[in-house]
């Protein structure tokens, strides 16, 4: 079978980061789960349909088409209904109508067999928040990250001060805390480590020691 190294935590945690590096060095495909939850929010929002419509967004789940393709420079695209919709799916607006989808379970059990589907040799790294506890229950190696909050902010503000973008580093600390309150505390698929996740706190860690900790695990 198929080998699956799942890796799930909170916004700022890395995961994005290490698990692309991870699939790039073992050349394994990569899932961004988080972005198939964004591009049906962002589709919603095309079509005009209410956030507050369960059943028109569950629709949306199953009819938007969802493509990934890498470009020359090696980045990650996202085609929505054939749109590249790559930069409008990293906003703040696309992040806030993927968490309020996110809450229907209708949508995330529509977006299920989706995600399985990039289960294909020579394996699968699948980043997002229930990877090892549903998606993919059987992996064969769950990693669940997570660093202070503190210490997310700080790659926000980095992330964003790159880009140009004026935040300051106490008010993306108000919104982390918040997030994670929210995740916690939701009823619909609340984050949590797998039991059997081996967890990494990358506080203070540079990419390349959790890329390689991560790696250790697989080989192991
Ligand atoms: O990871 P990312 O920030 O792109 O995810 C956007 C939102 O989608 C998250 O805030 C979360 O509510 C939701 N999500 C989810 N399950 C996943 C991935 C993302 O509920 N596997």
């Amino acid at each position: 079978t198929t080998p699956v190294l799942t890796i799930d935590g909170p916004s700022g945690s890395g995961k994005g980061t290490i698990s692309r590096l991870v699939a790039q060095q073992l050349g394994w495909h990569y899932l961004d789960s988080g972005a198939l939850y964004r591009a049906v929010g962002v589709a919603a929002g095309w079509a005009d349909i209410d956030l507050a419509d369960p059943a028109a967004l569950v629709r949306c789940a199953f009819d938007t088409d969802i493509r990934f393709r890498e470009a020359e420079d090696g980045e990650l695209r996202v085609l929505v209904n054939g749109l590249d919709a790559t930069d409008e799916l990293r906003t703040e607006t696309a992040g806030a109508a993927a968490s309020a989808i996110a809450a229907i379970p209708e949508v995330r059990a529509a977006l299920k067999d989706r995600q399985r589907q990039f289960c294909q040799p020579p394996g699968l790294v699948a980043d997002g928040r229930d990877m090892g506890t549903v998606i993919f229950p059987g992996a064969s190696v769950k990693v669940f990250l997570t660093a202070s909050a503190e210490e997310r902010a700080e790659r926000r503000y980095k992330q964003l001060s790159d880009k140009g973008v004026s935040v300051t580093l106490s008010g993306l600390l108000r919104e982390i805390l918040a997030r994670d309150a929210r995740d916690a505390q939701r009823a619909v698929a609340p984050l949590r480590p797998a039991d059997d996740a081996v967890r990494i706190d990358t506080t203070g860690l540079g990419i390349e020691d959790v890329v390689g900790q991560v790696l250790a695990l697989v080989k192991r």
